[in-house]
């Protein structure tokens, strides 16, 4: 049986989102309006709405939908913003952010998942507001800094100075923290000259690439 694609997003909203509580409505109808499946490879595609990471190649995955839409949510966009994600992969991540932001500026340290976001972006409709940088992340993106929010998709030992040093005052940072065995999700708050940061869940990324002492 082929899938029918919307019934599986809406199943996706209503019983991984809402029932996990995920609670902002912009969240949760950018999730039910991009299509996910285009941006998994083909023999993903039966599985593109399943409760759990998508492998993309390169070692590389896909976020559990869950993960994408509470980093969005943390993140608190109302429309008008810049953001900058680090960790293109599919491009999945940044066509969610792209639907609750003015624009996002994606930055891939693999050439080829670049691509592959640019394309997946591009034929999914999604592109317009949303630019791929080819590059490592790891110091963040000063060429557009400062960012009213940062979404960091592959986890880092600690939360990097350049990154908060890029984030607007006020603005707000989500990042996986912590080794390859133990993560949490921290969501960081720049507001007033101060920074906060509570976290939001355990999880567990992909290791942050970089030029910082990372892996
Ligand atoms: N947001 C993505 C999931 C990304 S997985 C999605 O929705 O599909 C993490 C990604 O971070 C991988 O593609 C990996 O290549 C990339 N990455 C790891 N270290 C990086 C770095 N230093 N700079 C930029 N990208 C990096």
């Amino acid at each position: 049986m082929i899938p029918h694609w919307a019934v599986e997003r809406r199943k996706m909203v209503d019983c991984q989102l809402r029932r996990r509580a995920i609670r902002d409505e912009r969240v949760l109808a950018a999730m039910l309006e991009i299509p996910r499946e285009q941006f998994v490879p083909p023999e993903e595609r039966v599985s593109a709405y399943a409760d759990r990471p998508i492998p993309i190649g390169r070692g590389q995955t896909v976020s559990q939908p869950y993960m994408t839409a509470l980093m969005a949510e943390s993140l608190e966009l109302t429309g008008g913003e810049t953001v900058l994600e680090i960790g293109a992969g599919s491009g999945y991540a940044a066509a969610v952010l792209g639907a609750l932001a003015a624009q996002v500026v994606s930055i891939e340290i693999v050439p080829a998942l670049a691509d592959l976001a640019r394309e997946n972006l591009r034929r999914a409709g999604r592109g317009g507001n949303v630019t791929v940088v080819c590059g490592d992340g790891s110091m963040g993106y000063p060429e557009m800094a400062p960012y009213d929010a940062i979404s960091v998709a592959a986890g880092a030992p600690e939360i990097p100075a350049a990154l908060l040093e890029q984030l607007r005052d006020p603005g707000r940072l989500v990042i996986p923290v912590g080794d390859w065995g133990h993560q949490n999700l921290r969501v960081v708050v720049k507001h007033g000259g101060r920074v906060s940061d509570r976290v939001a869940t355990g999880c567990l990324f992909v290791p942050l690439r970089g030029s910082d002492g990372w892996q």
